[in-house]
């Protein structure tokens, strides 16, 4: 499944804007990607938004420079008498790292199969760990952290392992996966959807696209934010989901200033529609269905594919339209348009007015009310969205 960090709120963030959506049909806040949170503040909320987008993007770095840095300081204690902290406590404070490092891997549970038996396999660790599970009669690597029989060090080299690992696996994805596959999305998108080249680029700059360490998510979908696509490193077809969040990237925007407020007089821009949802100022855009059913569809085009897993019943209702006579094109127009209206040259919205007349005659007059129909059905019998 192909879930969403899309665009609803805006929050700063470490001097940056990040863009989340959380669902408002839960009657708890829940992540759309799954994540469920027990904050009952907007500050916890944000607190949660905030590590989320600043986790390590790989797993055990962080401990790794913290029990360096420890063990650099213990040296020094042990060498002279003038250290600020004897060396009993930071020694201390190095166990307790490792055991924070122990506790965190566990809390990996679902990922942990993976560590041990892929990642790790052809690793120097392998064969130790190996002797470790024959010695305790068990391959589960939750078992031998639970009962806390992998030395430390055994413990460090495997993350060693892992960031050694992810970043040659970066380095592939950066270097030889991606820009092909952004050459043939970019010469595919120009021609099935006729964008201009320069049209492209410029919808697509300053795009970052990551991929993420299985270990620190439990997400294997990918995301779109403001300016930042990441890609789960074990996402089940990664060219897929790129290329999906990719025609999220270019789709069409409608940017509206916001009105100055007493305390801020800059007038900020807001994004009212992306693609064919609009952030209509509740919790829960509006037709995000349409959206996401338009955006696979779309990316089925631009990957030459017929069919993909996502997103079926969203591309079945809009199929149901085409069917019912709505011209497909009359969608690819309302997906891509930009709309400005601060700018008098600009017509409002012109492809998806166009889409609403073709649906009024098609449904006597209630074209919009049609597609908040199936909305509200697609909500209640489908956790897609
Ligand atoms: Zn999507």
């Amino acid at each position: 499944m192909i879930t969403e960090l899309d665009p609803k709120t805006n929050y700063h963030l470490s001097g940056e804007t990040k863009k989340i959506i959380i669902d408002g049909v839960a009657e708890e806040p829940k992540f759309i990607s799954g994540k469920n949170t027990s904050a009952e503040t907007p500050t916890d909320l944000l607190a949660e938004f905030a590590q989320m987008f600043n986790q390590p993007n790989i797993f055990g770095k962080n401990y790794l420079n913290s029990l360096k840095r420890l063990r650099e300081e213990l040296k020094q204690a042990s060498n002279t008498y003038q250290s600020d902290r004897n060396a009993d406590t930071i020694l201390r404070e190095i166990e307790a790292l490792q055991q924070e490092l122990r506790e965190s891997l566990l809390n990996r549970r679902t990922r942990l199969f993976y560590f041990f038996s892929k990642r790790l396999e052809s690793t120097v660790c392998g064969p130790q760990l190996i002797n470790l599970s024959q010695k305790y009669k068990t391959d589960n690597i939750e078992e031998l952290l639970k009962h806390n029989v992998i030395p430390p060090e055994l413990l460090e080299t495997m993350l060693e392992e892992h960031i050694s690992k992810f970043q040659e696996r970066n380095r592939f994805f950066q270097e030889q996966e991606l820009p092909t596959l952004l050459a043939h999305f970019k010469e595919r998108a120009e021609r099935e959807l006729r964008l201009p080249k320069e049209e492209l680029e410029q919808r697509l700059s300053g795009m970052k696209i990551n991929l993420i360490d299985y270990l620190t998510t439990d997400d294997d979908g990918a995301s779109y934010g403001e300016n930042i696509i990441n890609i789960p490193e074990l996402a089940a077809d990664i060219e897929h989901a790129t290329s999906h969040e990719l025609v999220h990237a270019i789709h069409g925007l409608t940017l509206r200033k916001k009105k100055p407020v007493a305390n801020d007089k800059t007038r900020k821009t807001v994004k009212t529609r992306e693609g064919l949802r609009f952030n209509n100022g509740r919790l829960y855009p509006l037709f995000v269905w349409l959206d996401e059913g338009k955006t696979e569809e779309l990316n089925l085009r631009i990957l030459g594919k017929k069919d993909s897993p996502y997103y079926k019943p969203e591309r079945k209702e809009l199929e149901h339209l085409y069917e019912q006579g709505l011209p497909r094109e009359y969608t690819d127009e309302a997906y891509l348009e930009n709309y400005n209206p601060e700018d008098p040259t600009d017509k409002s919205l012109v492809g998806w007015r166009k889409m609403i007349k073709a649906l009024d005659g098609i449904f006597s007059g209630r074209g919009i009310r049609h597609l908040r129909d199936i909305e509200d059905q697609l909500l209640t019998t489908s956790d897609v969205i």
